[in-house]
């Protein structure tokens, strides 16, 4: 039977830390977020899984859904009015094609997911046994972004940057709402965590939030992380495209407060 807190590479077989799920294991077993569809995940080890909480529909967080919830028949926790999409995927995986393009292949197409959803709009408790979870709202990265709270440890799917080789690296996608970014990686902050789980770095220490959050500020955001290979290959599209939404937010910015 599964007990405690499992951070699973479910990244695609080329780079199988690109992405992390989650496992909480109580009364009541949850997974945060379900990795690419070409995932090498290995969740033999759950008898069960009674929840699946979805941070955002972005083809790296939701790719193995459909596969999880045919095998355990989970619930599924979604931002509100956005089940439509995983129900029906072809807007996911199209914008993920236009957005990564290559990598997009790599990581496989979703597949719809038919399963009972449960709807959040941040701020909801949810009994696991021992633990509670909390939903929190974090838009910014994406607006339908929700982050979730157990037992001290702050699961923040890509609302709080990731981070590779020690080094904290941006995840800040156009159309970036850069405001509510920085308002939701405050009040995350504001929860002191006693870890943080990445969806793009796995369970770090909570010190990365202020890290991430000056290399923000500072405007100081490009990295050399250097994993080499294809490793490195797909993290540098991801940056590619984290560093374009960062720019055209501050040049808008810019251009805002200098009429
Ligand atoms: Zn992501």
């Amino acid at each position: 039977m599964c007990s405690g807190i499992h951070a699973i590479p479910s990244g695609p077989g080329e780079f199988p830390e690109a992405v992390y799920s989650f496992v909480v294991c109580d009364k009541m077993n949850v997974m945060i977020d379900a990795g690419v569809a070409n995932s090498v995940m290995d969740a033999s080890f759950l008898d069960k899984l009674d929840y699946v909480v979805v941070t955002h529909l972005h083809i790296d967080h939701v790719g193995a859904l459909s596969e999880i919830v045919q095998r355990y028949k989970s619930k599924v926790i979604v931002y509100q009015g956005y089940s439509k999409y995983l129900r029906d995927p072809t807007k996911i995986n199209r914008d993920a094609k236009l957005v990564l393009g290559e990598v997009a292949e790599i990581y496989g197409e979703v597949a719809p997911t038919e399963a009972n959803f449960l709807e959040v709009k941040g701020g909801e408790e949810i009994d696991l046994g021992e633990r509670k979870m909390k939903i929190i709202y974090t838009p910014g990265h994406a607006r339908h972004h929700i982050s979730v709270f157990i037992d001290g440890i702050l699961y923040s799917g890509d609302s709080a940057g990731g981070r590779y080789n020690g080094v904290p690296i941006p995840t800040t996608p156009p159309p970036l709402d850069l405001k509510s970014y920085l308002e939701s990686l405050r009040l995350q902050m504001s929860l002191y965590p006693r870890a943080v789980g990445l969806a793009h770095g796995g369970l770090v220490s909570p010190s990365h939030l202020q890290e991430h959050l000056n290399q923000i500020l500072s405007r100081n955001y490009k990295v050399n992380v250097d994993l080499g290979g294809i490793a490195e290959q797909i993290l540098s599209k991801h940056l590619e495209v984290n560093y374009k939404g960062l720019e055209e937010a501050y040049s808008s910015l810019d251009s805002s407060s200098n009429p």
